[in-house]
């Protein structure tokens, strides 16, 4: 039995040309949770995204929402609505009818879509701004307004092609929060692309890292963070040193890392790099085989045991803090 709203790609390819821009990526989403597809530039979230929206056709393999095949099905008919990144708002047509847009392509009449326009706008706590045009609001209420859009066929997957890019940092954090609640209160899906790995933290319950066309790892959002399962990822997640030892290579989170006097601990150092981040004092160090490390103090932890540029430490860790990477 599958469930409701869940939705699966299966083995799906993307070329264009030459350029193999999705490789042969199979997922499950699970029903009614927050997913944040993250990865650098060029890796291939974008026409994932676009493949499941429908914007693009896959090369191979099939994407299946609900148990129903619906690779080659148009946008409107998957059950699945897109989130674009510059909210492709109608500046001619007021937010209300912005809003209706699609229902009115569906031949819904105007009474029932204006109304359903107001269901959503309020939803998006954009009431108050129904007759202005786009151009009147600013770049989060045009981004609430775009939401509302595309949640008015009510989809059972809500695409989202890096919806926060546009904003400056401190409406960033709170249309975060937003997407958040939202995604709780209607308990739909929601699919997100980002760059941003601190954005996929914030967000997601599941992250799918992709690098090169292909997921690199994927899975609960704490998972992926506290046990990567390669350099990639754990470089790529932040928060972490990636080390080769005599062993093999490890992922070692940097505020799991202890400061011991010279060869008392795993490895000495030289200290080349002290940045007070507020709570926390992040110390950098080159240790043998020319490789750096970096350890969080918290602030008081250093105000109490200096350290200088240049100077030679110890390094240890516990067992459990290693996480073996390839
Ligand atoms: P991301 O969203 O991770 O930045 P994309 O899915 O946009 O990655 O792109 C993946 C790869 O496919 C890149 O190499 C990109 O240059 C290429 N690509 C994307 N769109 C097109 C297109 N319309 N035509 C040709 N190549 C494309």
């Amino acid at each position: 039995m599958h469930n409701s709203s869940e939705l699966e790609l299966v083995s799906i390819t993307k070329k264009y040309g030459d350029t193999v821009a999705v490789d042969t990526i199979s997922y499950r989403f699970g029903h009614g949770v927050y997913a944040c597809l993250l990865g650098p530039s060029g890796c291939g979230k974008s026409s994932t995204l676009r493949m499941i929206a429908g914007h693009e056709d896959v090369t191979d393999g099939s994407i299946v929402l609900s148990g129903r095949d619906v690779s080659h099905l148009p946008p409107a008919k998957r059950g699945t609505a897109m989130m674009f990144q510059n909210y492709a708002l109608f500046p001619h047509l007021s937010v209300r009818d912005n809003v209706a847009f699609s229902l009115r392509m569906a031949g819904v009449e105007y009474k029932k879509r204006s109304r359903r326009a107001d269901e959503l706008l309020e939803l998006v706590e954009m009431s108050n701004y129904a007759e202005r045009k786009p151009d009147q609001l600013s770049g989060g209420q045009q981004q609430r307004v775009a939401l509302a859009r595309a949640l008015i066929t009510r989809p059972q997957v809500l695409l989202l092609d890096e919806p926060l890019s546009a904003l400056d940092p401190f409406l960033r954090i709170r249309m975060r929060a937003e997407l958040k609640r939202l995604q709780r209160e209607l308990g739909i899906s929601f699919i997100h692309v980002t760059h941003g790995q601190d954005e996929a933290l914030a967000l997601a319950d599941e992250i799918i890292v992709m690098n090169n066309a292909k997921i690199e790892q994927a899975g609960p959002a704490r998972d992926v963070y506290n046990t990567p399962k390669t350099a990639f990822v754990a470089r790529f997640m932040g928060g972490h040193n990636v080390l080769s030892t005599s062993g093999g290579q490890i992922a070692l989170r940097s505020d799991a890392v202890d400061i011991t006097s010279p060869g008392k601990g795993r490895i000495d150092g030289h200290v080349t790099g002290i940045e007070y981040q507020g709570r926390h004092v992040a110390l950098t160090a080159s240790v043998t085989g020319e490789q750096e490390i970096t350890v969080l103090l918290s602030d008081e932890d250093f105000v109490n045991a200096p350290k200088e540029l240049g100077e030679l430490i110890g390094f240890d860790w516990a067992d459990r803090s290693i996480c073996e990477v390839c």
